[in-house]
């Protein structure tokens, strides 16, 4: 087979992505919010909790802005079938390590779209003591939301479309590029 030939596996350019925002768009966002949450939380020690997976890539990039003593913890939550998701219960595969009884606790998530997931897990963290609990979210779709979640730090407001990139997947596929893009057909490979 020649090289021309041989299938090509690269992603960055695949012409199934609608570019929403550029790399330089979202450090750009995450230096004025990690500017905003060290002055908000000067002389504090908060504990960022990142949800894995997607917010993985956000929380790694938001903790380099943010110039406090901080802690980092994540956890992987997942909602359940179709059927029971409008009761908005999700379900915990791997918790905390540590008691956050008495910590500022700054969620740090990917996205929020209904809130179902999110309006249970900062219910379920304030139920365990903490001192405070905020919500910090790279992207917003209000247009679908069913449960108010109030976001404390927002990246962007974004329309109601099933987006990909920057630690957000499709299938597990997508979350290494380097920007935000709409997945204009899930069907095309
Ligand atoms: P919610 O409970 O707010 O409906 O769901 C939030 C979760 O759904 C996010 O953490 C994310 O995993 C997933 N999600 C919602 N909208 C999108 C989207 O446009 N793209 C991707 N990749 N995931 C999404």
């Amino acid at each position: 087979m020649s090289a021309s030939s041989a299938p090509s596996l690269s992603e960055f350019g695949n012409p199934n992505l609608e570019p929403l925002l550029t790399g330089e768009q979202i450090q750009t966002r995450i230096s004025e919010m990690g500017a905003e949450i060290a002055r908000d939380y000067a002389g504090r020690n908060p504990l960022l909790l990142g949800v894995l997976k997607g917010a993985f890539i956000f929380l790694s990039d938001l903790i380099r802005t943010i110039d406090l003593q901080i802690g980092i913890e994540f956890m992987a939550i997942s909602s359940y079938g179709a059927e029971t998701r409008s009761s908005g219960e999700v379900k915990i595969v791997k918790d905390l390590d540590v008691a956050i009884e008495g910590r500022d606790i700054l969620v740090v998530e990917d996205i929020v779209d209904t809130g179902l997931t999110l309006s249970y897990l900062l219910a379920n963290l304030r139920s365990r003591g903490a001192a405070s609990v905020k919500l910090v979210a790279l992207l917003n779709k209000h247009e679908r939301r069913l449960r108010e979640v109030e976001i404390d730090y927002l990246g962007f407001n974004i329309p109601d479309a099933f987006v990909v990139g920057y630690g957000l997947d499709f299938a597990e596929r997508y979350r290494n590029l380097p920007y935000i893009a709409v997945l204009k057909d899930p069907l095309i490979q």
